[in-house]
């Protein structure tokens, strides 16, 4: 069976600028190179899963620009269904990215058409009701999170929240959320504790289900009532981590979909990531299932 999961969240054009040093405030450098991606943490996370195998449906919103036509063609080139993606008057999310010569990077994110996003549709509701899993993250309206969250709740389908960008978070969204995957700096921006373990803890006060993802490291999984046990990633030489959390939630979420229980989905999303980390660029460089699944064996 083919599951069906519902994204919704942002999609941004990455705007990157590549220069062997960041300028400071009043200053001008010139760059060596400029390159623009289709990214958003939404669109990544539609794109990694409907790569891994699943049929992804994408709740979002792009602008009137030229990035918008842009974004939405690079979704529908994934396979990912775009008939709830609006388009609304304005500018596409942007992501003005600055990486210097030692990899460093600054970022600044302008929300455009994605701060469109604070509620649902007749449409939205209809899709979710019939999805086997959502996924969420925060680079869209709070509030559009949280109606999502509740509405699926209420209707017994399964969520997945990234609460990434990291910040606290009202108690109200974690209380409608199934499964929480964050990573080291999400989970102590959530919890206070910087120890993965600790923060683990606190976190399966409010969700049954917890995974912190902890890089080169693998991943830390927690359920009420049993121990935390580390998933191992599988050992690659890095080359571009951009997307690595993005790429091992959308293969968690097809895999999940398809009725695996959370241990073993989570080691087939670790060989997915590590694919993608092995390879240049964020959405391009995520797997297609056959790919995975030879990875995985
Ligand atoms: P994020 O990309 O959100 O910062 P992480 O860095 O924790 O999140 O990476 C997410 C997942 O990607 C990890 O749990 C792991 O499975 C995989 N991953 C990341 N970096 C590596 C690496 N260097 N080698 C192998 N797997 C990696």
């Amino acid at each position: 069976m083919t599951p069906h999961i519902v994204v919704l969240g942002s999609t941004n054009m990455d705007l990157v600028a590549y220069v062997e040093r960041a300028p400071r405030r009043g200053e001008t450098v010139t760059g060596r190179a400029f390159r623009t991606f289709p990214g958003g943490k939404g669109a990544n996370q539609a794109v990694a899963a409907a790569r891994a195998g699943a049929t992804v449906s994408m709740i979002g919103a792009v602008g009137t620009d030229g990035f918008g036509g842009r974004l939405r063609a690079a979704l529908e080139h994934s396979g990912v269904d775009t008939d709830l993606l609006r388009t609304v008057e304005g500018a596409s999310g942007t992501a003005h990215i600055v990486v210097d010569d030692e990899g460093g990077n600054a970022i600044v994110v302008v929300p455009g058409a994605n701060a469109a996003l604070t509620g649902l549709t007749h449409g939205d509701e209809a899709l979710i009701t019939c999805a086997d899993l959502l996924l969420l993250q925060l680079e869209t309206p709070l509030d559009g999170v949280l109606a999502a969250a509740r509405y699926a709740r209420d209707h017994g389908v399964r969520t997945v929240l990234t609460p990434a960008p990291a910040q606290s978070l009202p108690p109200e969204l974690l209380d409608a959320v199934d499964l929480l995957v964050a990573n080291e700096h999400e989970a102590a921006a959530l919890t206070g504790a910087t120890d993965p373990r600790t923060a683990a803890h606190k976190l399966l006060d409010q969700v049954p289900d917890v995974v912190v993802t902890l890089g080169a490291e693998g991943c830390l999984y927690a359920t009420r009532g049993a121990e935390p046990v580390t998933v191992p990633a599988p050992r690659v030489t890095a080359v571009d981590t951009t997307g690595a959390g993005d790429t091992f939630v959308g293969a968690l979420a097809a895999a999940l979909g398809e009725g695996r229980p959370l241990p073993s989905a989570l080691a087939w999303a670790s060989s997915a990531a590590a694919l993608s980390v092995g390879r240049p660029g964020a959405a391009a460089s995520m797997p297609y299932r056959t790919e995975i699944d030879a990875e995985a064996e």
